[in-house]
């Protein structure tokens, strides 16, 4: 029987690698939910809804209304990149930019309703590895397992900053370790959907283990 696999936690912390290596082992579907919020902040930095005063929060959601926001699978990668009107705009979202602006607008309920819907949506077919925030306290609260990821901050910069430097990015590892403890406080205290651990989910720290030693684990966990 094909199940929903909810990976909650901090950022920067692995999760999209974890959920969609799973995802790979066991035939499931792996849906980035972060992307989607990073496609929507994008939109907005593109079309001048969010500038240096900040997030013009009825002007996003006007160009939300009308925004195509979709997964298409690329065999390269093993993986669904993000489009935005049809264009694939994967790397785009991953850049400081992007991530200094996402948690305003993962803060606005109407984002965060119609993305929660689209979510919904996409889980419906079963057989799904979810990442974000509040899949297993939100979007499916009666997901059949649930995954709370954390895991030492000060690894979790490291890791960040080695890969966004290895793609060429101009970062400091203060900067990086800054937008990692801002988002952190502020996906945490926000009024709608806090990231919290659900009641029901199990804690995976992986400060200290690679990835193949996350995998075990979870193929364990799942039975496979
Ligand atoms: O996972 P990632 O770091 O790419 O997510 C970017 C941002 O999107 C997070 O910092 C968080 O503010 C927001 N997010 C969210 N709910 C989700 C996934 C991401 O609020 N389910």
């Amino acid at each position: 029987k094909k199940i929903i696999i909810a990976v909650d936690g901090f950022s920067s912390c692995g999760k999209s690698t974890f959920a969609r290596e799973v995802a790979a082992r066991i035939g499931y579907i792996f849906i980035d939910t972060g992307a989607m919020y990073r496609a929507v902040t994008l939109l907005g930095l593109r079309r001048g809804a969010i500038g240096p005063d900040g997030v013009d929060e009825k002007a996003l959601t006007d160009l939300l209304s009308e925004a195509d926001i979709s997964f298409r699978f690329n065999p390269g990668r093993g993986a669904s990149d993000i489009y935005l009107d049809g264009e694939n705009v994967e790397s785009r979202i991953r850049g400081i930019e992007v991530s200094n602006s996402v948690s305003r607008v993962s803060s606005i309920g109407a984002v965060r309703e119609k993305l929660v819907h689209l979510q919904q949506q996409m889980g419906k077919q079963k057989g799904v590895v979810m990442d974000g925030r509040d899949i297993g306290t939100v979007v499916f609260p009666n997901a059949e397992l649930k995954i709370f990821m954390t895991a030492d901050p000060a690894i979790r910069a490291q890791r960040r900053y080695a890969e966004l430097t290895g793609k060429g990015e101009q970062v400091t590892l203060e900067e990086v370790m800054q937008n990692l403890l801002e988002r952190d406080h502020a996906d945490q205290t926000r009024a709608i959907s806090p990231l919290r651990k659900a009641d029901d989910a199990i804690v995976l720290d992986n400060s200290f283990m690679t990835i193949g030693e996350e995998l075990e684990w979870a193929l364990e966990l799942i039975g496979k």
